[in-house]
């Protein structure tokens, strides 16, 4: 019977635990589609599930996002067909391997003109991108936002996009190299985190008032900062946890700084549909297409380095994205 090789994990816990091994090839079932991968995306999200900030059942594969070629197909799908080119970036997890069985409707097929690495390395934050700066405020000219860790993965794609967009905007990084990455992507301001504290540096480049929007990656280590980098009535978009989960929050403290608004949002929910995904990659796809953003060549480790791969990102090693070669 033929194998693939990928990445699995018996218990949570530090990047080691994660362990390459070889199983059966899978075959897809119902609406499923077993997909060859050219590359692999490696996300914070991956960190979390491996130690088990974000539960999953063990044992587990790991990895949510890649890019290859259809070579099975299961029953009832009439589309993508073998052959075709294809990305995803939702579970089931287990994206971390030469092969994985998805549904065929969380994939979209790819453009000639899209690089199986260009997508494996961006579609799950190209996604998260667009929901954050077009779904849930469409930013546009008259805003001024920060965003924090601007030279990340995720990071990169939103301050380019913002830009394009009109926005004035506010970026964080840490240290001066990822600072300069910030700047060169377009970045208005830009603010070591390491050296300065965020929310003075905002008031004084805004004049006093604040920003609109506060996108908040980072978590823990940036919540009261971002608040008080808000303007009255801002909107606070806390998405991720890459240093450490927000928790205990009393909601008083949203009157306190100003009647502020707060979501805590998962690309899952902006995606749920076939429509909603296929939307959200076309505006993706578009601004890909038109130089509106532009991704920088990821950091490549083979697929049994996952280890080091996870290690780099944890350890605010890495600018931009990581992808994994099988
Ligand atoms: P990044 O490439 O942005 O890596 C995380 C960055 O966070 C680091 O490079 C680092 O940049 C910064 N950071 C600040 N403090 C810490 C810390 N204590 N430990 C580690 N990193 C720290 O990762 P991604 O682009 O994959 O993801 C960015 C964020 O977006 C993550 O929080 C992720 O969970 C979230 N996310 C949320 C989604 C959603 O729908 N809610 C979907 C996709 C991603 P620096 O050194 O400059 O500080």
């Amino acid at each position: 019977m033929a194998q693939v090789a990928g990445i699995k994990i018996a218990e949570f816990g530090g990047p080691e635990k994660m362990s390459f091994t070889r199983w059966e090839t899978p075959t897809p079932g119902e609406g499923e589609i077993l997909v060859r991968h050219e590359a692999i995306g490696v996300n914070f999200i991956d960190t979390y599930h491996r130690t088990g900030l974000y539960a999953v059942p063990l044992p587990s594969g790991i990895g949510l996002e890649a890019a290859g070629t259809v070579e099975a197909v299961g029953p009832g799908v009439s589309s993508p067909a073998v052959g075709d080119r294809v990305a995803y970036c939702s579970g089931p997890i287990g994206a971390y391997a030469e092969a994985h069985v998805i549904k065929a409707d969380r994939c979209v097929t790819l453009p000639d003109w899209l690089a199986s690495e260009t997508i494996a390395a961006s579609m799950l934050k190209g996604l998260t991108s667009q929901y954050l700066i077009r779904q849930i405020h469409r930013c546009g000219p008259d805003d001024t936002v920060l965003f924090h860790a601007g030279a990340g993965g995720v990071g990169q794609i939103a301050v380019q996009w913002l830009k394009h967009l009109g926005s004035t905007v506010i970026a964080t990084a840490g240290g001066a190299e990822k600072c300069a990455i910030a700047r060169a992507l377009g970045a208005d301001h830009v603010i070591d985190y390491r050296s300065e504290k965020v929310a003075p540096r905002v008031r004084e480049i805004t004049g006093g008032k604040g920003v609109r929007v506060v996108y908040d990656g980072v978590g823990k280590d940036t919540w009261l900062e971002s608040l008080d980098s808000l303007q009255t009535r801002g909107l606070m978009v806390s998405f991720g946890n890459a240093s450490g989960p927000v928790t205990g929050v009393d909601v008083g403290i949203l009157a306190a700084k100003g009647s502020l608004f707060l979501t805590r949002p998962t690309l899952v929910h902006y995606t749920a549909t076939r429509e909603s995904l296929q939307g959200a990659a076309d505006d993706y796809f578009a601004a890909l297409k038109s130089g509106a953003v532009k991704i920088a060549d990821p950091t490549v480790y083979a697929l049994k380095d996952a280890v080091q791969a996870h290690t780099d990102l944890q350890g605010r090693k890495t600018t931009g994205s990581l992808i994994l070669k099988p």
